[in-house]
């Protein structure tokens, strides 16, 4: 069987009551390829999720932005996987580079040890986004795992190098790839407009295909979903989904606007393939 085309909105930090019972109206509306085609994902802030689940059609469902990274207890501000299972949030996007660049999540975990009248930070080499992707899956949560490099990293040509990385983390702590969707979201196109282009996006899909190839199975990188993230709308995705090794997409600013349905419709370009 064929990958299902895959596509998440991120809504990120945005909305307001009013504004997201205008969009879930939308969405709600938009004429879209069939479940057997496409798999709609939609990200609300947290607030706002049983609100969007009580409003969104039942074809689309819902994930959480972030969850915290093993069972829940005294984590103030957090939220475990627990509370997403018991609120019915099928899905969490993990690894965002919103959360690994500007909140400080990285492959590694920090412990916070008092030594004398100090605080000894430690980092052990443990794997952060690693830990959580697997104690997601442990309770039945389905992961939209993301991975990519800053401009930096491309420009010094180790692309390949940090999305491999990051994967490894990944594959370090699960055995089993059922639930997951791997993003690969540049981190110089998220929230840029610079959108990467087809043969780009390609590349590193298809390498990303050989890593797992290599380095989890055969059967996992013909079955695991890459999809790309990074600027994506209705004019550009088309051209990104024709791509083989491109199964979707993971969506921020377009997310929230009436173009995301056009979005939704580029599965029809791998229906047609
Ligand atoms: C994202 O936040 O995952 C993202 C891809 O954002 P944007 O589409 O706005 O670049």
């Amino acid at each position: 069987m064929g990958r299902k085309f895959f596509v998440g909105g991120n809504w990120k930090c945005n909305g307001t009551t009013e504004e997201v019972k205008k969009i879930v109206n939308t969405l709600n509306d938009g004429q879209v390829p069939s479940q057997d085609v496409v798999e709609v994902v939609v990200s609300p802030p947290y607030v706002f999720i049983p609100l969007v689940k009580s409003l969104l059609r039942p074809d689309f469902h819902v994930a959480a932005q972030n969850v915290w990274v093993k069972k829940g207890g005294a984590y103030t501000g957090e939220i475990s996987a627990e509370i997403l299972v018991n609120l019915e949030v099928p899905w969490v996007i993990i690894g965002h580079s919103e959360r690994r660049l500007i909140l400080g999540e990285s492959n590694e975990v920090m412990f916070f040890l008092p030594y004398l009248s100090f605080w000894v930070v430690i980092i052990v080499p443990e794997k952060f986004v690693g830990d959580k992707v697997a104690y997601a899956l442990s309770q039945g949560l389905k992961v939209i795992a993301c991975v990519g490099e800053t401009l930096e990293q491309r420009e010094a040509r180790s692309t390949l190098d940090v999305v491999a990385a990051q994967t490894k983390a990944i594959a370090d702590r699960i055995s089993n790839w059922d639930d997951i969707v791997l993003a690969y979201e540049p981190v110089w196109a998220i929230g840029t407009g610079k959108v990467a282009t087809p043969a780009q996006a390609q590349e590193v899909h298809s390498e990303l295909r050989k890593w797992l190839h290599t380095n989890v199975s055969a059967d996992v990188a013909a079955k695991t979903r890459i999809i790309y993230g990074g600027s994506v709308n209705g004019a550009n995705s088309k051209e990104l989904a024709a791509q083989p090794d491109v199964d979707g997409f993971l969506v921020g600013g377009a997310s929230l606007k009436p173009e995301f349905i056009d979005i939704i419709k580029a599965a029809e370009v791998k229906k047609n393939a």
